[in-house]
């Protein structure tokens, strides 16, 4: 998976819970029955994930193909 799901936008996220910026982290992610990891912004407090809509509407799709194309 590439690096390139988080974007310097989405890493000017606060999260609400901590109130700390949002880092780049490699979560593990559970899609469609499949597990993989990538990188995603996550809050190195609470573990908060965020997916931004266009990643769930845009790469999410992008690995489904990925997982087809297996
Ligand atoms: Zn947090």
């Amino acid at each position: 998976m590439k690096a390139e799901n988080v974007s310097p936008e989405d890493l000017q996220w606060v999260c609400r819970k901590c109130n700390r910026p949002l880092e780049a982290g490699t979560v593990s992610v559970e899609y469609m029955g499949n597990q993989f990891t990538t990188e995603l912004p996550t809050c190195p407090g609470c573990g908060f994930v965020l997916i931004s809509e266009s990643l769930a509407l845009g790469k999410m799709a992008e690995v489904e193909q990925i997982l087809e194309d297996k």
